[in-house]
């Protein structure tokens, strides 16, 4: 048997293992860490994020989610006005009341987060104090955590990994003596059917994901568990587990068939399976895979893409369209670099690429339009102006919110670049 893609387990060593990375340091134009209640409340389905913060935070989580929200909502905003500002009332008492109030009301509520804003952390409200408080007050109806989501120096990916960060401690700890395998991460729910179903297949005895889909299904944790990162972002969340014992696998992200094979390979090797075994269970998918690739190719062969910092998907993202879609990287800015994480993804990137940890908007700005790239991958905010200068975008937090992981799903992730350039085209024309 043969397979589409080379199976390999050490990463290649042709790519840029001694890349330069240039740091950058001014403006920034990203949403803050609150935007993460929008994928997290749909994955956790038992959990409630209350902010506490502004008006400005309710009209972002309401604006960012209310076009997908068609159920109940599981977030919401406590307002800290002006009162609370001026110190006039206790905001640790109106908190009380408004969770009181809330957990009265929605019974289905077995996990509730206060999420930390930038009007929080003004008035120095100590939301870790506050929510042991109520946990003692709930528990054991509802288990109450806090993490901030404030934008101050914060990605918007950053929330998940301050929420997951925060669930860690409450993870039980492990009974067994077997190695078992978590995925971290929050991933759609058809891919994470379609990875453990892989797998289990390849023969690993437990998979677990976290964050689970049901609070009161947490995975335990401890010295016999090892994790997958099935996101970029999660660096607290990952020294999070590591203090409690778990071992990081390190690995290339699932995006793409290479990315999706070697994260495969990476769990078969910590835990004693063939890369024979491997190549069986995935040779179906990856020939799936390579066929809806090649639909994308053609239209995204030799064009070149450059990428504003703003999810920390961005290197992964590269290295995808560089290596299975032949597309010629510019620039890729990164708003944070996690070397030892992003360690393999590094080493399969091209030579001489320019790669950026941090933002100087107005520079970063001046270099895309002088380089004038195909496509451009940038925030909300960067989009609408240069498109209308004539450049084709594709906003990054889609590709957050779109189910991207996993070899059935390297078509639709193709696609995302795709379908900006073949519009742009139609409408040349
Ligand atoms: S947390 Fe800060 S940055 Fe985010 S919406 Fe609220 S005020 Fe704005």
């Amino acid at each position: 048997m043969s397979p589409v893609i080379p199976l390999r387990s050490v990463p290649a060593q042709s790519g840029c293992a001694d890349l330069e990375v240039r740091t950058e340091r001014g403006q920034r134009e990203v949403f803050c860490g609150l935007t993460g209640i929008i994928w997290l409340h749909r994955k956790i389905q038992d959990a409630f994020f209350l902010v506490v913060g502004s008006r400005t935070c309710a009209h972002l989580i309401q604006s960012a989610a209310g076009v997908m929200i068609f159920a109940e909502p599981r977030f919401g905003t406590a307002i800290i006005d002006e009162r609370d500002l001026a110190g006039l009332a206790d905001a640790n008492e109106e908190l009380d009341r408004v969770v009181s109030e809330l957990l009265a009301r929605r019974s289905d509520i077995k996990l509730l987060f206060l999420v930390g804003s930038c009007p929080s952390e003004v008035i120095k409200l100590d939301l870790s104090r506050a929510a042991l408080r109520l946990s003692k007050m709930h528990t054991p109806r509802t288990r109450v955590l806090s993490y901030s989501g404030s934008g101050i120096e914060t990605t918007f990916t950053q929330g998940e990994d301050a929420c997951l960060a925060a669930m860690v401690p409450e993870l039980p700890a492990e009974t067994t003596t077997d190695a078992h395998l978590m995925v971290v991460g929050t991933l759609a729910d058809v891919v994470e059917d379609q990875l453990k179903k892989l797998l289990l297949a390849m023969g690993i005895p437990r998979v677990d994901f976290f964050p689970p889909r049901n609070s009161t299904s947490m995975p335990a944790v401890g010295k016999n568990t090892r994790f997958l990162l099935a996101q970029p972002f999660l660096a607290d969340t990952a020294r999070a587990l590591e203090s409690r014992g778990a071992q990081h696998l390190q690995a290339l992200f699932p995006l793409g068939i290479e990315g999706t094979t070697q994260w495969l390979m990476a769990a078969a090797q910590a835990f004693g399976i063939s890369p024979q075994r491997v190549d069986e269970v995935t040779q179906g998918p990856r020939q799936r895979a390579a066929q809806a690739l090649s639909r994308h190719r053609a239209l995204l062969q030799d064009r070149s893409v450059f990428f504003f910092p703003d999810s920390q998907l961005e290197i992964p993202l590269a290295r995808f369209l560089h290596r299975e879609l032949g597309m010629q990287l510019t620039e890729v800015g990164t708003p944070y670099l996690h070397r030892q994480h992003m360690a393999d993804e590094l080493a399969d990137l091209p030579q001489g690429v320019t790669l950026v940890e941090g933002q100087h908007v107005e520079n970063q700005l001046d270099r895309c339009l002088t380089l004038n790239p195909d496509l451009v991958v940038c925030g909300l905010g960067l989009a609408n102006p240069l498109e209308a200068q004539g450049i084709t975008t594709k906003w990054a937090i889609e590709l957050v919110f779109t189910p991207i992981q996993g070899y059935e799903q390297a078509g639709d992730l193709a696609g995302l670049f795709s379908r900006p350039l073949d519009r742009r085209m139609k409408l040349v024309a």
